[in-house]
Formats: C-alpha cells, structure tokens, sequence
C-alpha cells in the first residue's frame, strides 16, 4: 500500500485557509472571487511545479493532469476550491488537496500508472453568490443550460452576472477541454461527511454508495386576519397556529417511516409579520431525503393525503424541486473498500445526504466519492474541522483506489 505524506498535508491544508480567511477559523471564498482566483492560481503554480500540464474549459473548470505510461483516458479526483459565506477550511477544499497529495506522491515515489493523473477543480460549486449549486458540472453533464448559467446574476451586486465573473477571471478556457467521456475512465471525489455519523461511529472511512433523493415542498395556510386584542379565540383562523399543528404533524407521520429519513422545514415566512395581527397567510418548506425511492414515495404520499383545511385555515402545497437517488458505480466503490481494508482503516458503506458534483458526473462516466470524518457534524460553518490524520488517511484511501482503477 501506498501512503501519502502527513506534512505534506498539512502543508496544503494551511496554505489554502488562507485564501479568503476570515480570521474566525474558516473562509468566505465565492467563486471566481478574488480570493478563489488566488486559490487558483496557487493550485496551477503547485500541479505544474510536479510536472502537471493545466488546462481550463470554457466553465473555467480546472484540470491539472500528469501523464501515465500509456495513452489511455485520464483517472480524474478533485472537487471544489470555493466556499459559502464564513465557511469552513475543508468543504470541497479537501477533495482538490487530497487529489493534489495523491498526484504528488505518484510523482514524487515515481509510483508506475498506465493512465493519466488528472486532478480536477470545479467551478461554482456552493452557488453561494451565483445560483445554482453544482453550476458547472450540471452545465458540462447536460443538467443546466449554459446561457442561462451565464446569465445567473450575483446576490450581492446588481446586474453583474456570472458570465461576466467568468470572462474577467483569466480562468476561461476551450470547450473542447471540457470532461468527456472518451478521454477520462473515472472519477473519484473526496469530500468532508458534513455529517455527525462517522465521527460518532468511530469509523475513518465513509464509502459513499450514492447520493440520497430528495423532495422539498412549499406549503401555504392561509387564514384571516384580525386584531390581536379583539377577536375572539374561537373566531381566529391563524395561519401559523395551523402551520406549527402541521409542522408537529408532518414529523409525527415521518417519524413512523425509516429511521434513516431525514426531514427538515428550514424556512418559514409569516404575513402580515406584524405582533398585534393574527397571521393570515404562512408559508413554508419541507425538505425530506432517503437513499430507498419507496421511503420518498411514503413521505408523498402522506403529504397527498393532506385534507385542504387543517385547524380552520385553506392548506395547499407546491412541489419546488425534486432529486432522484444517485447510486455511484460499484465496482470503484468496492475499490474504495479494499483500499480502506487493506490500510487498516475503520470504513463504513452510507449515502451522502447533501448535493455533490460526482452525482451528475456519474451520467457521463463511472464514479464515486469518499468521506472522511466532520468534527461534531459541523459544516458550512466557520467550526467546521477534520484533523489532519483523518484528512491523511482520506488522502491514503484515494491514492490506493486511483491505483486500483489504474490496474484495470
Ligand atoms: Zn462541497
């Protein structure tokens, strides 16, 4: 077994929580920033300086690749460089620097591979400042259209579009560099659990067998409203009194359902607001995700057995988007396995509850992702850490799964 090297590590770790520190412990890093570019470029300058040829595509996609022995199609790994606001020092950052350690140990241990080594950046990634999430790889695997990709307007500046960010940002490169089928073999991504469920369990490893399905719903209750001092209790439809009975109801029904679903109404939006009026109209969402599609199916299918009045007041719901169940490939999971079994490494099989760019490459060529443990679940926060050891071995499995894939 191959093994990558802890200072090393470290090293990159360190090195890249400096682009965009916020002094707090993590990073406000948007993409195509001035912050991210600089990443950026500290990411081309350290993948040519172990003899990587660099190329961007015309999403400004990064792909910094070492040659094998043999003209094959390129074994890829990397993530994304970019980050929410104040968030962490290891969310996409690691798969990038974890595929960097891994090519660099290659290069440095003069370790044979027939294929191509190439380490990936991928832009825009959160969507924190330019929607969507996962932009530029849905853009590259047919999920979003581009012009309208370019036209997505930044949160924080007016008129001023992501198109605009792209061609000012000297990262803009061929179409014809984009990741494709017939020159890469496979893909592989690391990336922090953003979970508790590792760390709790003891285990190093997390071998990530797909990406859950997701549902997220929009109610509406509508009530009438009146003045807080003069109506009387019983004449009062309240819409957020309905709404919290519904919420409360909602978890009861899923509560009944698998103990892996995971349910969550995160935003919630009262009318007129106002503290002497009752509430006539809330909205909110409802957010549900389960690896089984039947499990999702039984979370529908509670919400379509909904009557239209509840506690006095009109209910009514609208589907905001849906996510089917993502399975990775296999064989390169099994791969995962092996590696983590044969380095002694504590792994477990899961499924990752949140969105990556691995689930939309796995339409255009085979992959998969690994996990490594988050600190107390913490994510997108500046609190977010996982110790270098834990990063180190997440390094050591991946270089041993690219090797394996190599052997093919
Ligand atoms: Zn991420």
């Amino acid at each position: 077994m191959y093994e990558c090297s802890k200072e090393r590590m470290d090293d990159k770790i360190k090195t890249f929580s400096g682009f965009g520190d916020t002094g707090k412990g993590g990073i406000t890093r948007f993409s195509l920033s001035e912050e991210a570019l600089a990443a950026r470029s500290e990411f081309k300058k350290r993948m040519e300086a172990i003899g990587a040829t660099v190329v961007t595509d015309d999403m400004a996609n990064m792909y910094a690749t070492i040659p094998g022995t043999e003209d094959l199609p390129a074994i890829i790994s990397g993530s994304h460089l970019d980050s929410v606001r104040q968030g962490g020092n290891y969310d996409g950052v690691l798969g990038v620097l974890t595929a960097m350690e891994a090519a660099e140990t290659i290069v440095l241990e003069k370790i044979p591979h027939k294929h191509p080594i190439t380490v990936m950046v991928w832009t825009n990634e959160e969507g924190a400042r330019f929607e969507p999430a996962m932009m530029s790889s849905g853009v590259i695997c047919g999920k979003f259209d581009k012009a309208a990709m370019l036209a997505s307007e930044a949160k924080d500046k007016k008129g001023y579009t992501f198109g605009e960010a792209l061609k000012a940002s000297g990262f803009m490169g061929e179409e014809s560099n984009r990741l494709n089928p017939n020159k890469s073999k496979a893909l592989v991504e690391l990336h922090i659990e953003q979970g508790p469920v590792l760390e709790n369990e003891k285990y190093d490893i997390g071998i990530v067998e797909g990406v859950c399905g997701m549902i997220n719903y929009e109610f509406t209750l509508t009530g009438q409203a009146g003045h807080a001092g003069t109506t009387p209790m019983p004449y009062r439809k309240d819409a957020l009194f309905a709404a919290s009975k519904l919420i409360v109801h909602l978890h009861e029904e899923f509560d009944k359902l698998d103990s892996k679903l995971v349910y969550t109404t995160g935003k919630i939006s009262c009318h007129p607001n106002i503290h002497t009026i009752i509430p006539d109209e809330i909205k909110f969402t409802l957010d549900a995700r389960h690896q089984d599609p039947a499990v999702i199916k039984q979370v529908l299918d509670i919400i379509f057995a909904l009557p239209e009045t509840f506690e006095k007041c009109g209910l009514s719901y609208e589907k905001a988007w849906t996510r089917n169940t993502v399975s990775f490939t296999p064989g390169l999971v099994d791969y995962v396995e092996k590696s983590a079994q044969s380095l002694g490494y504590n792994s477990k099989r899961m499924y990752s509850g949140p969105g990556h760019d691995a689930q939309f490459v796995i339409d255009i060529i085979p992959a998969t992702m690994i996990f490594v443990p988050s600190v107390g679940g913490h994510s997108h926060c500046e609190l977010e850490f996982t110790p270098v050891e834990d990063c180190l071995k997440g390094a050591n499995v991946l270089l041993n799964t690219l090797l394996l894939i190599d052997q093919e």
